[in-house]
C-alpha cells in the first residue's frame, strides 16, 4: 500500500486528505492463518512537518480467521487508528534513526506494516464465530453447535462411583 506525498512535499505544513484501498491475501496471527477476505482500506490525512511526514488515518478490514472454539471460519470488521511518523531515509549511512521510527525515501510512503500493526493490535485475543458458540467436543471431536454427542452426557452426568464402576466393567470384559 504506497501513499504518494508529491503534493504534501509541495505544501509543507498542510494536511493533505487521502483514501487507499489494497488487497492483501493471507497472515499469520497467533499461530492460525488469517485473511483478509475484503479489500484493506485506509483514509485520513498526512502533513509534511519539515522532512517527517505525519499519518493521521484509520485503517478498515475484514479478517477471517480459525474460531477459537470450533474452527470454522469466523469473520471479524477490524478498524484501528494509524497514527504514526514517518522519516526521511536520506541515505547517508551515518544517519541516525529512533529504533522503532518507519522511513520513507523518495516521495511514496510504504504503509503496509504500519497499517498491518494497527489492525492486528485491535484483533480480539480469541476470534469466536458467534459469541456463545459451544465448540467441538474435545472427546469425539463433534460440533455441538450441530448436536449433541453422547459423550457431552456422559462428562454432565458422571460422578465418582460411575466412573469408577465403568472402569471394573472395562475390566472385567477383558
Ligand atoms: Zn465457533
Ligand atoms: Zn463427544
Amino acid at each position: 500500500m504506497k501513499l504518494d506525498i508529491t503534493r504534501g512535499i509541495q505544501k509543507k505544513g498542510v494536511d493533505v486528505p487521502f483514501d487507499l484501498v489494497d488487497v492483501w491475501g493471507e497472515d499469520r496471527w497467533n499461530g492460525d492463518t488469517i485473511a483478509y477476505v475484503r479489500p484493506v482500506s485506509v483514509s485520513g490525512t498526512y502533513m509534511l512537518a519539515d522532512e517527517t511526514v505525519i499519518l493521521r488515518a484509520v485503517a478498515r478490514a475484514c479478517i477471517e480467521s480459525p474460531c477459537a472454539r470450533c474452527l470454522k471460519p469466523a469473520q471479524v470488521q477490524v478498524q484501528a487508528e494509524v497514527n504514526e511518523a514517518f522519516v526521511r531515509d536520506t541515505g547517508d549511512p551515518q544517519q541516525e534513526f529512533d529504533e522503532d521510527a518507519y522511513r520513507y525515501s523518495g516521495h511514496v510512503l510504504e504503509l503496509d506494516d504500519a497499517v498491518r500493526t494497527a489492525l492486528l493490535q485491535e484483533l480480539p485475543s480469541r476470534i469466536l464465530c458467534k459469541e456463545d458458540c459451544k465448540g467441538l467436543c474435545p472427546q469425539c471431536g463433534a460440533d455441538l453447535n450441530v448436536h449433541e454427542c453422547s459423550c457431552q452426557k456422559d462428562l454432565t452426568h458422571r460422578n465418582p462411583f460411575s466412573a469408577l464402576a465403568s472402569l471394573l466393567n472395562e475390566d472385567e470384559e477383558v
